[in-house]
């Protein structure tokens, strides 16, 4: 008999099956609005012109391809955790920090497990709303974490629900680990706001709560990164409170394949900090070693680099507005074709995806009939919108509708 007569088949990644299919779909007219992934107004992948001359600055510098350090580049870290705190908390916090550089956001929420894991005598509950990116209660739960789902959204006004968020926070046990969306939530792009976070971040203080930020949009939402970052600062500055978050450069540096991220974790003390710092070399250690260097080398150099860094954050304004360029038309669309019932919820959502609303039976038929996919709880990833394609997707919708 087989060692592996116990293993069991797992059905492929819902998202990336989609691509699958949508690769090969021979159609002219077929429009992929499954993955998050940035596209320009060709529906081309777009590099963006700050890390391609921070490429070249490299390259004319001259590459080696030495291992990194087990905590990475130290100053993509030190970069990293600038521009998230801003200088002012960084120069107040820099000393209670702790940072590793991660396999982009997945894997810098993987770490922040690893070392939650280590720090508790008991596995504490990891609380994650519902709905959410698909794949954080996998990580935690391969950790052993027992996960909680709470409601996030209302289906029926299609909106953030608060009072369930608040009724979660209140009723949770304390040292429970609660992930926040730090923007752009994926999939309802739905944010708290200012005064929502203020409230949070109140009821998780004083219940003892582990805020851990899961900030894969920051700067790609609004287009301005201090905005995207407010909650993170509010909750670690204003409130002076512990708190971890999980860093990604995909999006808001198109850096998808290089996996490039970072764990930062804020918390009380000098050597608390010292301490978490060393634990997370030697989790590091014993699961990847050392990160790699080449993407991280690149936002090193974006993030230290005061022209390139102006030259990003237009990068990300040229994403996000064309974003939301492609959202104000797909609403406008929607409503010119005449689309039954209301289309406000898509034009109050912010970030790359578009909660639309629709039943998994219009989802099918957008896919199988208009070759317009879509993951199956009808979120679209705005940025495969086009002025080419948005009509064609809003006509579509709209005569599955009827
Ligand atoms: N968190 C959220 C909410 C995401 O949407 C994503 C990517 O889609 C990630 C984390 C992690 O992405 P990556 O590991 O590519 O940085």
């Amino acid at each position: 008999t087989s060692w592996f007569n116990k293993s069991e088949f797992i059905p492929p990644d819902a998202i990336f099956a989609l691509t699958a299919k949508f690769q090969a779909d021979s159609s002219p007219q077929k429009v992929n609005l499954g993955q998050g992934t940035y596209r320009d107004a060709d529906a081309k992948p777009w590099v963006l012109p700050s890390v391609n001359l921070a490429r070249e600055a490299l390259l004319t510098r001259g590459l080696q391809h030495e291992y990194l350090p087990i905590l990475g580049l130290q100053s993509f870290r030190e970069g990293t955790a600038k521009i998230v705190l801003g200088s002012e908390l960084f120069d107040k916090r820099a000393t209670q920090i702790a940072t590793c550089q991660s396999l982009s956001g997945t894997g810098a929420l993987h770490l922040a497990g690893l070392l939650l894991r280590a720090t508790q005598n008991k596995q504490p509950t990891v609380y994650i709303p519902e709905p959410t990116w698909s794949n954080h209660h996998q990580v935690f739960k391969s950790l052993g974490f027992p996960c909680e789902s709470f409601k996030y959204y209302d289906y029926e006004t299609k909106s953030l629900d608060i009072d369930s968020y608040y009724n979660m926070l209140k009723q949770a046990e304390p040292n429970s680990v609660v992930i926040l969306h730090a923007c752009a939530h994926n999939p309802t792009g739905c944010d708290p706001t200012k005064e929502q976070w203020r409230e949070i971040a109140q009821v998780m203080k004083a219940r003892e709560l582990f805020p851990l930020f899961d900030a894969a949009y920051l700067g790609f939402n609004s287009g301005d990164y201090d905005e995207d970052a407010f909650p993170i600062r509010l909750f670690m500055g204003e409130m002076d409170m512990e708190a971890g978050v999980c860093i990604s450069f995909a999006k808001n540096m198109g850096l998808y394949g290089e996996r490039v991220g970072c764990f930062l974790l804020g918390t009380k003390d000098e050597q608390g900090a010292v301490n978490l710092q060393s634990m997370l070399e030697m989790l590091q250690r014993s699961e990847v070693s050392n990160p790699p260097g080449f993407g991280a080398k690149i936002a090193s150099e974006v993030l230290g680099n005061d022209s390139l860094k102006e030259q990003w954050f237009q990068d990300m304004e040229t994403m996000s507005s064309r974003i939301r360029a492609m959202r104000a038309a797909l609403y406008d669309n929607l409503i010119a074709s005449g689309a039954p019932g209301s289309w406000d919820h898509l034009i109050q959502q912010s970030g790359m995806f578009g909660f639309l609303g629709l039943s998994l039976d219009v989802v099918l038929r957008l896919r199988d009939e208009y070759h317009i996919y879509m993951a199956d709880n009808s979120r679209i990833s705005i940025a495969g919108l086009n002025t080419g394609n948005v009509e064609y997707v809003a006509r579509s919708i709209t005569e599955c509708l009827r």
